[in-house]
Parts: structure tokens; C-alpha cells; sequence
């Protein structure tokens, strides 16, 4: 049988091996460094490096990860009642993210509280409310509180609609955003068709499969694309890009053909019906790799 101590002490917190930065020697993720209220996060050549000891538990690094890589931080239990908010608040704010999240996870529309005890929180809703209106979404509203903090102490003692708050957390990651608002995308690609020599090294990188070559296509699936970027830094001719934009769900596909070099006569793969040259060729002085 197991013996766990009550003394044992919660493992610290830490970036994983999934984070891409450790993925990808050339990936220049910093995402979370970004977000971080304190800096508790900083980014080195290779692998972002979190101290335990500044960390303040905030949550906000989990929610921009395109990765999944932060370890043992929780996101912030929070408290609902039907489609609002309730005491008790956070002194932290939350992110833009995280209230994302609770918006298209658990419904809620409100919050409410003391406008003047909270300034970080009603900056938050503001900020959430443009996004909001981005996504032509119903704006939340910061409503007064109708009684006071629920103790969860003094349970006994509260009305039966007092009594029918919940407490949860909403889930974390890019991937989770994703898939909450899967009408919708926030990344596109761009993909340049005279450089790209369809060496699928983008779709194989592409954890989501928002990206895959196929027979004949190179297809890309907005809805999927989490915005890692990783398929762009893999690429060896700078052909991929994206860029965050909202919009509606796209797919993207590139037929790519199958031709042979007139130069060297191998074969290759192009896009374009009148490319006659493989890539290697073309970089070379004409005739030089002639077969
Ligand atoms: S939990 Fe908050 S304080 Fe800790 S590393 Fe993440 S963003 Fe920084
Ligand atoms: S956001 Fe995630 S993938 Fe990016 S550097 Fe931080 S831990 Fe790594
Ligand atoms: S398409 Fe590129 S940016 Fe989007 S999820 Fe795949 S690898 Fe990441």
C-alpha cells in the first residue's frame, strides 16, 4: 500500500519537455514569458526557465500555451452562480484568455462585485468585452453584488439561492480555446506556392493536423491551428506563414503536381504547371546538375 505523508511538499512549478522551445532548437516561442504579471518566466536560447519562488500561482502562462507545457500550476478556482461571477474574487485579475474561456465553457455573462474593489477585474472585462465584440459576441456586464462574499463557513446560514454557487476552473491551452469556439478560426496561412518544394516537413510538424500533405494536396484547416507557429520555423525555405486573424473556418488546399527536371531529370514536386526545373537546379547556374 502507498503511504502519502502530509507533510510532502507540492511538486514546484516548470516548463515541460512538450514545450516547443525544447521541441524545436530554432522555435522562439514566448508566449508565456509574455503574459507572466512577474516575470517568473524567461526565455534562454533553448528552454524558457520558470522560478518557483516568483511564481504567484496566477495561472495566466496556462492559457496561452500552444503546448500544454506548463507543469503544476492550476488555473484559478472560481465561483458561479447561474451566468455570473460571484465572490469570492481573486486579487490578480484574470486574463482576457481565461475569461474567454468561462464565457464559452460555463455561459457566464456577468460578474458581480464592487466596481472600486476590483479595478484590475473591471479593466479585464473591458478588455474581454472588445474581443467579445470581435467575435460579435454578447458583451458581459459588471452588475452590484446582491449580498455579500459567500462563506463558505457559514453555509447554514444562507438562503437556498445563496447556496447554488459552484466552484470550478475552466480548461487551459490553445488547443482548449480551439475547440470552444470551433465556429471560428484565429489563425490563417499563408503559403508562398513558388518557394514551397512540398517536402511536408511543416505537416508533419503539425501537432493539431491542422496542416497535412495528402495525394495531390497540401491542405490546411483553420478551424484546428492553435498559432504555434512551429510548421513556419521548420520550414527550410521560409515559405509558411501565420498570422493571427479572426475569422470564419477555412480549407486551404494546394494541389501540388508531380513533374521531372528538365535539367537533372529527377523528379520533383511544384505547383506550378510551367516551374520545368527542380529546386536544386534552379539555384544552381543552368546546366551544372544536368544528368
Ligand atoms: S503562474 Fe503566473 S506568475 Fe507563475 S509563471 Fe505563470 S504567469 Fe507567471
Ligand atoms: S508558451 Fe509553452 S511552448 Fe511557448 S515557450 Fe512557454 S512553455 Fe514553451
Ligand atoms: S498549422 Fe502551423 S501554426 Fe497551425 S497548429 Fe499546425 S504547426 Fe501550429
Amino acid at each position: 500500500m502507498t503511504r502519502f505523508s502530509l507533510m510532502q511538499t507540492p511538486a514546484p512549478p516548470g516548463v515541460g519537455e512538450s514545450c516547443l522551445r525544447r521541441q524545436l532548437p530554432r522555435h522562439d516561442c514566448e508566449a508565456c514569458v509574455t503574459v507572466c504579471p512577474v516575470q517568473a518566466i524567461t526565455a534562454t536560447a533553448t528552454t524558457p526557465t520558470l522560478n518557483a519562488l516568483d511564481c504567484l500561482q496566477c495561472g495566466r502562462c496556462l492559457f496561452v500555451c500552444p503546448a500544454d507545457a506548463l507543469q503544476n500550476i492550476r488555473p484559478e478556482t472560481r465561483h458561479f452562480t447561474a451566468s455570473t461571477l460571484v465572490a469570492p474574487f481573486s486579487t490578480l485579475a484574470p486574463s482576457v484568455d481565461e475569461l474567454l474561456m468561462w464565457h464559452q465553457q460555463h455561459g457566464i455573462r456577468a460578474v458581480e462585485m464592487e466596481l472600486e474593489a476590483f479595478p484590475g477585474w473591471v479593466r479585464a472585462v473591458a478588455a474581454l468585452n472588445i474581443r467579445l465584440r470581435a467575435l460579435n459576441t454578447p458583451a458581459w456586464q459588471i452588475l452590484p453584488p446582491r449580498q455579500k462574499a459567500i462563506n463558505t463557513a457559514r453555509r447554514h446560514f444562507i438562503k437556498a439561492s445563496e447556496v447554488d454557487v459552484q466552484s470550478t476552473t475552466v480548461s487551459i491551452g490553445r488547443r482548449a480555446r480551439r475547440q470552444a469556439f470551433s465556429a471560428l478560426s484565429e489563425y490563417q496561412l499563408s503559403l508562398d506556392q513558388a518557394q514551397c518544394t512540398v517536402c511536408g516537413a511543416c505537416a508533419r510538424v503539425c501537432g493539431e493536423r491542422a496542416l497535412s500533405l495528402g495525394e495531390g494536396a497540401l491542405t490546411f484547416s483553420s478551424s484546428s491551428c492553435t498559432g504555434c507557429n512551429s510548421c513556419a520555423v521548420v520550414c527550410p525555405v521560409n515559405a509558411v506563414r501565420i498570422d493571427r486573424q479572426l475569422g470564419d473556418n477555412r480549407v486551404l488546399r494546394f494541389s501540388w503536381r508531380q513533374k521531372t527536371c528538365r535539367c537533372c531529370q529527377r523528379e520533383f514536386y511544384t505547383f506550378s504547371d510551367k516551374v520545368e526545373r527542380c529546386f536544386i537546379c534552379l539555384r544552381h547556374t543552368y546546366d551544372m546538375r544536368e544528368a
